[in-house]
């Protein structure tokens, strides 16, 4: 096989919601160097998630399966690291291969990094200031602190590496930030951005949860309300109502977030410009992506899960010259599982059929294919776990969201009541009867009005459901009990 072929690097954060990236259009912050490499490449504007959580995001992304596939359903089940990945895949061709950052999909020898010349990985969610690594090494790997700053480190391991590589071989690397993963604490150099101003609200801050099913109201994660002194950095308030302890906090919360997330963009700069300088722009593909959304005070919350838009999308920019025109985008729709197919296909390896993805390298080189999907399965299962949010499953197309809320933990591991760990008041979702949510995304791109009930829509409630019973047999998974026609 030809060592022409492309080097991969593929970076991926931990919680960067697209809308706090300006090249897609953040109203909130500037990420120059994310910008750069959107403008050298492609925008994809509907990459969703199939189980918006850190975990089962990231077994799907390695393995490319759905979670009730891969058996990494909830936080609190490993990937077992006998399963096909396409790191091994591309080892196994020839590709030298390293993954540094975040890993947060188990430790020990049945769960840590498999696939990689060489690795180290944050235990757990790790730290961000003079953080331990775990360095591959024998058996689960060896455990050593680094002074710093956490995403500098990381983005330092990666240039180490590139450093040492032999030039001969193509590469791919899994360069995997921990920020801006909660509790959202800055390096010193940007500790005082934003200090003085105020940060635009999003326009449902302050949203009241009318009309949508009752998951909305009873999830705890709402800015203020649901946070610790931790997240604030300083005491919380008791004598605010809530409107204002949301704003309050909101301002506290976004700044930090915006902070962590500069560092992220000083960082890229770092990796591109070594590219750059090193000849190694034209054949490699750069990717940045992070392992779901994040709501910014949307709908009053922090956290992700729920299947609404902030949560569900995922930014991803794409940038490799030979094929992809510079400042493209992409409004197909696009799904965390599909990684593996572009990798694979780009790396002239085929592609094992136990993976569910699909190649988007057409959608990379500007013609989307006919037959492209028009909608995609979700499923969250992690019922009144962590922030107290409902099981559910859904289907978003490109017009219309339809959610089923069924309430049960299905046996899974890492769910039910118990495990909420947040601050606060909270509803409890147990005897809740299910519910459906159905929102028109054309009129209602905030999903704002439950219409589920609304006359009009009886029709479009009907085909959804339908497609989405559709798509959940086709990509294998069991329909709730409880949702019958
Ligand atoms: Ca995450």
């Amino acid at each position: 096989m030809s060592e022409t072929r492309p080097n991969i690097i593929f970076i991926m954060s931990d919680d960067h919601a697209a809308h706090a990236m300006s090249c897609y259009g953040s109203r909130i912050n500037k990420t120059p160097h994310l910008d750069r490499l959107a403008a050298d490449g492609m925008r994809f504007d509907s990459c969703f998630c199939t189980n918006s959580i850190c975990t089962p995001s990231r077994a799907a992304i390695l393995t490319g399966t759905y979670n009730h596939i891969n058996g990494v359903t909830t936080l609190a089940t490993p990937m077992d690291n006998s399963l096909q990945t396409f790191p091994k895949l591309l080892q196994e061709s020839g590709y030298q291969t390293a993954l540094y950052g975040k890993w947060h999909l188990g430790q020990g020898s049945k769960h840590c990094p498999t696939g990689f010349d060489d690795w180290a990985v944050l235990p757990g969610q790790g730290f961000y200031h003079n953080p331990t690594f775990i360095f591959k090494g024998r058996g689960g790997g060896e455990r050593r602190t680094v002074q710093g700053y956490v995403t500098d480190i990381i983005t330092e391991m990666c240039l180490d590496w590139l450093e040492k590589r032999d030039p001969e071989k193509p590469f791919c690397l899994l360069y995997q930030h921990k920020a801006p993963h909660r509790p959202w604490y800055p390096d010193e150099k940007h500790a005082d951005m934003f200090l003085n101003e105020d940060i635009p609200e999003p326009d449902t801050l302050l949203d009241d949860y009318a009309t949508r099913a009752k998951a909305a109201e009873a999830a705890a994660m709402r800015v203020g309300v649901h946070m610790d002194e931790t997240d604030m950095k300083c005491e919380i308030p008791d004598d605010m109502n809530e409107d204002d302890l949301r704003r309050w906090a909101y301002q506290r919360y976004i700044k930090d977030y915006l902070r962590v997330v500069q560092s992220l963009d000083d960082n890229l700069k770092r990796m591109l410009d070594y590219l750059c300088d090193n000849g190694l722009e034209e054949n490699t593909l750069v990717v940045y992506t992070s392992d779901q959304g994040f709501f910014l005070g949307d709908h009053g919350w922090y956290d992700k899960r729920l299947m609404y838009e902030e949560s569900l999308k995922m930014p991803l920019i794409m940038r490799y010259p030979k094929e992809v025109a510079s400042g493209s985008i992409n409004h197909d729709i696009v799904l965390n599982i599909d990684f593996p197919a572009l990798f694979l296909d780009l790396a002239g390896v085929p592609h094992p059929v136990e993976m569910q993805g699909r190649s988007i390298r057409p959608l990379l080189q500007g013609s989307s294919p006919p037959d492209w999907r028009q909608g995609m399965y979700y499923r969250y299962w992690m019922n009144a776990a962590h922030h107290n949010v409902g099981a559910h499953y859904g289907i978003r197309t490109h017009k219309h969201k339809l959610i089923y809320y069924y309430y049960d933990n299905c046996g899974q591991p890492g769910t039910d009541d118990g495990l909420f760990s947040g601050d606060g008041p909270m509803s409890s979702l147990k005897n809740l009867e299910p519910e459906w949510e159905l929102f028109d995304l054309e009129n209602d791109p905030q999903e704002m009005n439950n219409v589920v009930n609304d006359p009009i829509y009886t029709g479009v409630f009907r085909e959804l459901k339908d497609e989405l019973h559709r798509l959940q047999a086709e990509v294998g998974d069991d329909r709730h009990h409880t949702d019958i026609d």
